[in-house]
């Protein structure tokens, strides 16, 4: 009755199940005891009947209060289901009862053992995952199962005992009122406010404090602003820092901030109405400041005016960091920091738009991929290619103007915008500070990385012009300079839009170019400087595209060599060269000392039977021996010392010439190459040109003089004045090669020269 009572009060259906099954389990004892023959007429055989319905009923009140205390409906639809299905079997079995009241008990036992069964493994489980009323039934339950075995004893007749039905009675009461101490437990262990009806004020408070939201409060008539003091504690702040008159605010607010803060206040009060929604600022005790938002409302007065506003203030520092992150990370890319494509287009339009509109400077487009970047990742792995990358990002950085851009686009390619520069030469220059810059080696720990880039360069012609198509061209240009062989500069042009981009029609038009004579061979004369005679020849080819134009050595032969066509196109020069000096020996009587040298690239050397071409070249043309000669440069040599001296012995044998070329360019000693049949040696034109400081010298007169010592002739390349043949003569050396004597030329002009000066040998400057 108690339980009943309870429920009226506290409205929850655990309460009426446990009434339910209290009162089920007081039917079936009134019947067992025999009180229900003194309340109401029992006929003698209805007696069977009677208590068949009450042990269906203690069933059914069973599983519903299982059912309700464990709340099972929170946890799974199956379990409402599966209790539905059960109540209605035993519904059922109610009508059964009264046809066949000894199989609706038998059954009604038997809903009563499985139910305890079952709902002990449930309640276990329940009890290992926390849940607090599953661990309090724990005990009951136990009881129960005890209970309900001892009863299948005694149905059964293992028990047969005078004081077992008594017991069992006593034992069901018990469980009874265990059941409803537990349920009475959670009946006032919730506290006062937690359940049951309440008001919508107070439940508007306890959502607030819920919420964690810092009540914000403006009594309008007093000026004073109270807010909680989470939000000065938040802030680091003395308690009550933020309570005061609205100006007392301001100090606290963001500079930029405070006079939206006024305007707003200000507005709430003339206005009379509307919400105020606001995000600022507030600097907290170390200096930082944290955002937040102010939700609030004004409240009038009876007299209609603003008497106060009131609301909530939350902190959405956070919030306003990730957005502004995530801002920030559509624009920019991850890595580098740097402007991503997005911005720099944006960037791009905007300064095409004002050139256009305004006559503002002409902005350049550079595209910047460095050259095998895919090989620094493979050989060293992502982490250190990231932070190659980083340290590119910042070296370029550092060639930036304030105007200017630099973005990357992707992996290793990079951007410029350059607005600083509109002057050709000078994009030029910067272009070429770029090139430089990315050339200084990286130091990765104990090892350096060598690192070239291609640049494709788009200048602004005054035209109108599409930012896309800018960089379009940028890029073409850039794609041209990787073909090429990359770590170089180049500037885009239409005709490299006609040509079409791609690799593989610059590598098949290389193909074509030798059938088609295309490829022409140029003489440079090489000087004596004694009596400024022609001593020979350097052999240099040309490539005359008939789109592109003439093509130096150094655009194509990079590519001759990746894609193996080198091989023809050497073979095609030494062959040319060789019967060129025959003619011109011929021409000179046999006993000339004209020579012509020939350039070998790497891979004819190391990756080609070099020795059969050159005797086969020997062997058609009737040259003097030692007259043709091949210039191989030093780093060449050192790709694979042991091989090349094997080679290069062998073809001095066959009676050819050797030239060390490029020499200062690269490991430059001579001692060590001693270990090498050369018989001249070409001092580079870097190191010939130099800055003509007194060590350079110092330097050049003892290679010359040790070259001499060893017994080799020395040519000093890239003469281009009188000053610098005057001082290489000076020096000791002997030959001469440079544009001071001639640029490269035709066969027919080198003809002329050669007959002209035979017959008048003094040189005469052209
Ligand atoms: P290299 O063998 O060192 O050739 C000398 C380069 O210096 C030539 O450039 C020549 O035109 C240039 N030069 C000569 N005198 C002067 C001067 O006074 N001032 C300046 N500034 N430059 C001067 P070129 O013809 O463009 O050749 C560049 C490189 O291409 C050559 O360097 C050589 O390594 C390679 N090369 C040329 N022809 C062939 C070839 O048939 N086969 C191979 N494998 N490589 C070749
Ligand atoms: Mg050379
Ligand atoms: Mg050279």
């Amino acid at each position: 009755m108690f339980l009943t009572i309870v429920f009226v009060v506290k409205g929850t259906a655990m309460f009426p199940a446990t009434a339910a099954l209290a009162w089920a389990v007081l039917i079936y004892l009134c019947i067992d005891f025999g009180f229900w023959n003194r309340v109401i007429d029992v006929l003698p055989g209805e007696d069977q009947i009677w208590r068949a319905g009450a042990e269906v009923f203690v069933a059914a009140s069973l599983v519903v209060f299982t059912y309700t205390y464990l709340h099972l409906n929170r946890w799974h639809v199956r379990y409402s289901h599966l209790t539905i299905g059960w109540l209605i079997g035993l519904v059922l079995l109610l009508g059964i009862s009264i046809i066949e009241p000894s199989v609706a008990a038998g059954l009604a036992r038997l809903s009563i053992g499985l139910t305890a069964v079952f709902g002990f493994a449930l309640i276990v489980y329940l009890a290992t995952h926390g849940y607090d009323r599953a661990i309090m039934l724990i005990p009951t339950w136990v009881l129960l199962l005890v209970w309900t075995f001892a009863a299948w004893l005694t149905v059964t007749g293992y028990l047969a005992s005078d004081v077992v039905q008594p017991a069992l009675a006593g034992g069901l009461v018990l469980i009874v009122l265990l059941i409803g101490f537990t349920v009475m437990q959670h009946a006032f262990a919730g506290g006062v406010v937690s359940q049951g009806a309440m008001g919508d004020t107070e439940r508007r408070a306890l959502a607030l404090t819920g919420s964690g939201d810092i009540v914000w409060d403006w009594d309008v008539q007093r000026d004073r602003i109270f807010a909680s003091p989470e939000a000065e504690d938040l802030l680091g702040l003395q308690r009550g820092a933020l309570e005061g008159p609205a100006r007392d605010w301001l100090e606290f607010l963001h500079p930029a901030d405070r006079d939206r803060f006024k305007t707003i206040l200000d507005a709430t009060v003339e206005q009379r109405r509307g919400r105020i929604a606001q995000d600022f600022r507030l600097r907290s005790e170390d200096g930082h400041y944290h955002w937040f938002h102010l939700r609030a409302r004004p409240v009038l007065g009876s007299d209609g005016e603003v008497i106060r506003a009131v609301g909530t203030l939350l902190d959405v520092t956070e919030e306003r960091t990730a957005e502004e992150r995530l801002l920030h990370d559509s624009v920019h890319d991850n890595l580098t920091g740097l402007p991503n494509r997005e911005l720099y287009l944006d960037r791009l339009r905007a300064a095409l738009t004002r050139t256009e509109a305004e006559g503002a400077a002409r902005p350049s487009v550079f595209m910047l991929d460095i050259d095998r970047f895919k090989q620094v990742n493979e050989g060293f792995g992502l982490a250190i290619g990231d932070s190659i990358l980083l340290t590119i990002a910042r070296r370029l950085t550092r060639l930036l103007k304030p105007q200017d851009t630099l973005a990357r686009f992707s992996g290793d390619q990079f951007a410029f915008l350059l607005i600083s520069e509109s002057q050709p030469e000078r994009i030029a220059a910067f272009a070429e500070s770029v090139r430089r810059t990315l050339r200084a080696p990286i130091t990765l720990g104990e090892k350096e990385v060598f690192l070239t880039a291609s640049i494709g360069i788009a200048m602004h012609d005054g035209k109108q012009i599409e930012a896309e198509e800018m960089m379009k061209d940028a890029e073409i240009g850039m794609y041209h300079a990787k073909r090429l062989g990359g770590d170089r500069i180049e500037a885009f042009r239409p005709a490299l839009r006609q040509h079409g981009t791609d690799l593989a029609t610059l590598e098949s038009d290389l193909r074509r170019a030798l059938g088609r004579e295309e490829i022409k061979v140029l003489y440079q004369p090489i000087v004596r400087l004694d009596d400024k005679t022609i001593a020979g020849f350097e052999a240099l080819v040309r490539w005359d595209h008939p789109k592109l134009g003439r093509i130096p050595p150094a655009d194509f032969i990079p590519m001759a060599e990746r894609t193996g066509l080198i091989i023809p196109l050497g073979l095609f020069v030494l062959d040319r060269t060789a019967r060129q000096l025959g003619d011109w020996q011929e021409a000179l009587g046999r006993s000339t000392s004209l020579f012509a040298s020939v350039n070998v690239s790497s891979r004819q050397l190391l990756r080609h039977d070099l020795i059969n071409d050159v005797k086969s070249v020997l062997v058609r043309s009737s040259i003097n021996r030692g007259s043709l000669k091949l210039e191989v440069t030093e780093t060449l040599v050192m790709e694979n010392p042991e091989y090349a001296a094997q080679v290069l012995t062998r073809i001095r044998e066959l009676g050819a010439g050797l030239s060390l070329d490029d020499f200062g360019t690269g490991y430059s000693s001579l001692s060590y190459l001693q270990r090498f049949p050369f018989d001249t040696i070409k001092i580079d034109r870097t190191f010939v040109r130099g800055n003509g400081s007194g060590d350079r010298r110092v330097i050049l007169r003892s290679i010359i003089g040790l070259a001499h010592d060893l017994g080799m002739d020395v040519i000093a390349e890239g003469a281009e004045s009188e000053s610098d043949a005057f001082e290489l003569e000076e020096l000791g050396c002997e030959y001469v090669q440079g544009f001071l004597y001639g640029q490269p030329m035709t066969a027919a002009e080198a003809n002329r020269l050669l007959f002209r000066t035979e017959a008048a040998p003094q040189y005469e400057q052209a």
